[in-house]
């Protein structure tokens, strides 16, 4: 959304493809009941990146903050500011005293990463910024950052270590490392996973729910001349003719093509038949590295209409809340556990599974989200929406849908995690509740296309296949294939929104610039 808008405004013929009947894929919210629920992402973070897109397209977005709470057993802490961390130190002591010099080991390193965070996104990103004409910005303010950028950026990188490893370097008590990191993605970059506090601080949520992003985005482009076609799903890219084809046969004829959604979908549906055979190569090489790699991890979300007032959960903790019901953490529950489980599955007895299922609903850490704390305008009066979710392994999913007792599965665990918290953190929530639904990482899959249900792009490994440093990020949109570039969560990882929006910019960026427009 944000390449065709940009290259709407730039004046060329854009049509944007999309193949649910809304726009936004996973930055999208919902009403149910008149709830207001997200889809997707449950909160934005600025990243130097969103602000300065919204400003420069001139989008007037209102937003307020997205205040975080973490909760450990019965113990929550509200993250006001930076000294906030000092609450999240005497948090982690009073559940492990004994390791009160390695949270202070811990906690140096991310007030030492929190330090890089504010230099790497101290200044507009100058990718939304007008280069050419604004000297101000450059004089003043890119130049004077641009040597302790690449300082921090050298810091960065001796920091890509998965953070599981990373914490066995200075905590020896599993327990502890787990409450630390067990809400991040498998093996997430110690840096990036470390930087979340900085993070916390940085979260907004737009007035109406988090889809009015993608709304706004949206409003821009068509206001600047941009089609969109919608519930139009591409099954074919016939690239050497510059030709795409729809599920239901219609062609479209392009100069230039960003894809914006799953690569793996990208290499498996693109033809490079007339092209010289080294293109074809190069081609099949990536396709060979994309198709090899797995996407990462994704989120079970249960969703809640409860006939209980917003002020009483706003008195328990802020609209967006991490909270973990057991200080043991989950061990190798989700780990070694899960695997044996999925290696084994034929032999695996229900019985079994739902053993397992009631440790890991447990000891897990789970993302709250309470839209009408952020905004009230967002539920019915006296009354609450909630969203619980946990990241979830989408083969076990996958396992449990092909051995066809997937509606038990998913009701076995939404009574799970309503037990677990309500018999916590949310007591009032036992004979409250209006209706329920959820989403697994099979809904994921269907809803957004996304491989393995992903949420983020590619699953976190020592050898990426797209571009994973941030001083090359304008390579990632480049493919081997002539007119098609790249863009969004797959093309480049670590990914979320800001990268999904900078990518989407630098690829807008190519085209102009092949269509001498730049
Ligand atoms: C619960 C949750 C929490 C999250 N938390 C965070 C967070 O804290 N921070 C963060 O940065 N990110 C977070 N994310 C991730 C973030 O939402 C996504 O990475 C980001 O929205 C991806 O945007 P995208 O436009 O690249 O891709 P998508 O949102 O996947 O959009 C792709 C679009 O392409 C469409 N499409 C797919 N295939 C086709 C086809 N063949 N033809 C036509 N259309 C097609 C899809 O329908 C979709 O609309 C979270 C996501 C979830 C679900």
């Amino acid at each position: 959304m944000t390449s065709a808008a940009y290259l709407a405004r730039a004046g060329q013929k854009v049509l944007l493809i999309e193949k649910n009947r809304e726009c936004g894929g996973l930055v999208n919210s919902f009403i149910r009941d008149g709830f207001h629920f997200d889809a997707g992402i449950r909160a934005l973070e600025d990243a130097g990146i969103i602000f300065p897109m919204l400003k420069d397209m001139g989008i007037e977005l209102e937003v307020v903050k997205s205040k975080v709470s973490l909760g450990i057993e019965n113990e929550i802490i509200h993250i006001e500011d930076l000294s906030s961390i000092s609450k999240y130190r005497e948090l982690l002591i009073k559940f492990y005293p004994e390791s009160k010099g390695e949270i202070d080991e811990v906690l140096k390193v991310i007030r030492k990463i929190m330090k890089h965070m504010d230099v790497l996104y101290g200044i507009e990103n100058p990718v939304f910024k007008d280069l050419k004409h604004d000297r101000e910005f450059i004089l003043k303010r890119l130049l004077p950052w641009l040597p302790r950028f690449i300082y921090t950026v050298g810091k960065i990188n001796r920091m890509n270590m998965p953070v599981e490893e990373y914490l066995k370097t200075i905590i020896k008590n599993p327990s502890l490392r787990d409450i630390i990191s067990q809400h991040f993605f498998k093996n997430t970059p110690a840096f990036f996973a470390l930087s979340y506090f900085s993070l916390y601080l940085d979260y907004f949520y737009p007035k109406g729910g988090v889809g009015k992003l993608s709304e706004a985005l949206k409003n821009k482009m068509i206001e600047c001349g941009g089609e969109i076609r919608t519930e139009t799903k591409i099954v074919e890219v016939i690239a050497d003719k510059c030709l795409l084809r729809d599920q239901n046969n219609i062609t479209y004829k392009y100069d230039n093509l960003i894809w914006a959604a799953d690569l793996k979908t990208l290499y498996k549906i693109i033809g490079t038949e007339g092209f010289p055979l080294k293109i074809k190569s190069s081609f099949e090489e990536s396709k060979n590295k994309m198709l090899k790699n797995r996407g990462g991890d994704s989120v079970f979300s249960l969703f809640l209409e409860v006939d209980e007032p917003l002020e009483s959960f706003g008195k328990i903790a802020n609209g967006h809340f991490f909270y973990t019901p057991s200080k043991m953490g989950l061990g190798e529950t989700h780990r070694e556990e899960l695997n044996y489980l999925l290696n084994n599955f034929e032999k695996v007895e229900r019985k079994q599974l739902l053993c397992w299922l009631d440790k890991f609903t447990r000891l897990n850490t789970y993302e709250i989200s309470i839209p009408g704390l952020k905004d009230p305008g967002l539920v019915p009066p006296g009354k609450t929406g909630i969203i619980i979710s946990f990241l979830a392994e989408y083969d076990l999913f996958n396992n449990i849908q092909k051995a066809g007792w997937l509606d038990e599965f998913i009701q076995e665990l939404e009574n799970r995690v309503l037990s677990v918290i309500s018999n916590s953190v949310y007591p009032m929530l036992k004979d409250r509740i209006i209706a329920r639904f959820s989403f697994t990482p099979l809904s994921i899959e269907n809803r957004v296309g996304s491989s393995e249900g992903a949420i983020t792009g590619w699953a976190f490994q020592k050898y990426m296949p797209v571009i994973n440093k941030i001083q090359i990020a304008d390579r990632s949109v480049m493919t081997p294939v002539p007119s098609v570039f790249q863009a969004g969560q797959w093309a480049y990882s670590p990914a979320g929104v800001p990268m999904s929006i900078l990518t989407g910019k630098l690829a807008a960026e190519k085209v102009l610039k092949k269509s001498g427009k730049s």
